[in-house]
């Protein structure tokens, strides 16, 4: 009924479409012109209608000069542009209509009435883990970068780094700390709409979206975000659709001065499988990696974990933890979990001994050849000397009794003979071998924190 008004006839507005195609690209025009449809053409004033709000102000903040420039191709009188809001098949929703004038060559645009406010918080993100928030997090040199871009993102109330690019191997804190930030932003800033998902839970809905025709209501779900935050995007690789749609999700976003926030396991560039210009928007922000723990943040990562939960763990124990589960924050914490479990259940107290057996699966067994050059480098980095002391001729006890531990240990883990060892140590005598070993044994039955200490030290060479 609506179809052909003075000067405008379906075959126009189908040379219009084609234009807007060719003018905005495919991807723009599948994603959000071609929802757009022509309701009339009366004096100055062309109207056309979306299926929803959404998509209303996207393309009236987008894309309505392109709409005006084009448009007036066809009809020089066209002056005023008018969106209504039409759901598919439905009736035009009363109050929804914006209206873009050009005056003084600006495009004013007016809002009739404001679009309720209503907040479709629905299944979209997901909800923020309690325990992940800044206050839990230990900073050390491998994270104090990431650490300190998220405090900055969730502290401001303008946007600063767009987007904040996260990244880092498995069991880091890279969903910690965003969450971290989505908690810090609802206590400070609780107008603010947050929302967090994973990588994955975007992909699924979009692809939902598509089998039921519906990439608009998909998209009404960006309506009213400040900070979008997306966890674990290699996820997303390879995905051509899906990458598409992330991608103009994303600049619109971005474009809208929404803040993002993105996790990945490798750098922007890294990421496989992810289109160029993708990767090079990803990286246009702030790229923060988070690097491997060292083993002063695991232990003190341990430290407080252990105070959290209240137990009473000896520090030989969380420190021969630290130095063994060297794979990821996570499987450490898991570790711990474990270690607790069983001295509550068994009810036996927590030892280097237990940890040994408890967690036996989790360390890593190496069945490699240990090197007297490696107990000799160990050794001398847990009493704090220099390697070369090991060799050196230098009496003093300080560097002779790490020395002769070091020799104890070649003796009890290697199978190298007495002369062999003394030739690494050296050049000194068997003899000298023997007596270092001896002392060794005599200090561990006389002394119980001694005999940890080797025992310790032990276990860490040796797995
Ligand atoms: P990622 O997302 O990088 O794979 P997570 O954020 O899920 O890693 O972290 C794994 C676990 O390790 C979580 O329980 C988290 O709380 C913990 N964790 C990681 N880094 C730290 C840290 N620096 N301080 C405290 N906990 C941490
Ligand atoms: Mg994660």
């Amino acid at each position: 009924m609506e179809k052909s008004v003075s000067g405008f006839d379906e075959s126009k507005w189908s040379s219009l479409k084609k234009d807007l195609k060719k003018t905005v690209g495919d991807s723009a025009y599948n994603n959000w012109l071609k929802h757009l449809s022509y309701v009339a053409l009366e004096n100055d004033t062309i109207t056309f209608s979306v299926p929803t709000k959404f998509l209303r102000d996207w393309i009236v903040n987008n894309y309505s000069d392109t709409i005006k420039i084009e448009s007036k191709k066809y009809s020089e009188q066209i002056d005023v542009i008018k969106f209504v809001v039409k759901p598919n098949g439905g009736r035009i929703v009363p109050g929804t209509t914006r209206t873009i004038k050009s005056s003084d060559n600006h495009w004013k645009s007016t809002l009739d009435i404001r679009s309720n406010q209503q907040s479709t918080q629905s299944e979209f993100g997901a909800p923020l883990d309690p325990r992940f928030t800044f206050d839990n997090f230990v900073v050390g040199k491998p994270n104090e970068l990431a650490f300190a871009a998220s405090e900055r993102v969730a502290e401001a109330d303008k946007v600063s780094f767009n987007p904040l690019f996260l990244y880092g191997g498995v069991g880091l804190g890279k969903t910690h700390l965003m969450h971290a930030i989505g908690w810090k932003i609802k206590q400070q800033q609780p107008d603010r709409k947050v929302i967090y998902l994973s990588a994955e839970k975007f992909m699924y809905q979009f692809v939902r979206a598509l089998r039921y025709k519906d990439t608009s209501a998909f998209k009404e779900q960006f309506r009213s975000i400040d900070v979008l935050m997306i966890d674990d995007v290699q996820f997303i690789s390879g995905k051509d659709n899906t990458q598409e749609e992330f991608f103009h999700t994303f600049n619109a976003l971005i474009e809208q001065n929404k803040q993002i926030v993105i996790s990945a396991d490798k750098s922007p560039s890294d990421l496989d499988g992810v289109q160029d210009r993708l990767k090079s928007r990803l990286g246009c922000g702030l790229v923060a990696d988070i690097h491997p723990t060292t083993y002063e943040l695991r232990l003190g990562i341990l430290i407080e974990k252990a105070q959290k939960r209240g137990v009473e763990i000896p520090p030989k124990v969380l420190e021969f933890i630290s130095h063994r589960i060297i794979s990821n924050v996570r499987e450490m914490e898991g570790a711990l979990n474990r270690l607790v479990a069983h001295a509550t259940l068994v009810g036996t107290s927590i030892s280097v001994e237990t940890a040994q057996i408890v967690l036996q699966d989790l360390l890593k067994s190496s069945n490699k050849k240990i090197t007297i050059e490696e107990i000799q480098k160990k050794v001398a980095e847990h009493f704090n000397i220099r390697i070369t002391d090991m060799h050196s001729p230098r009496r003093s006890r300080s560097v002779a009794r790490p020395r002769q531990i070091a020799m104890y240990l070649a003796k009890s883990i290697t199978s190298r003979s007495l002369p062999e060892i003394g030739r690494k140590f050296g050049g000194r005598d068997h003899t000298t071998v023997m007596h270092a070993v001896k002392k060794i044994e005599e200090l561990k039955i006389q002394d119980v924190s001694f005999n940890e200490d080797i025992e310790l030290l032990k276990r860490l060479i040796d797995s």
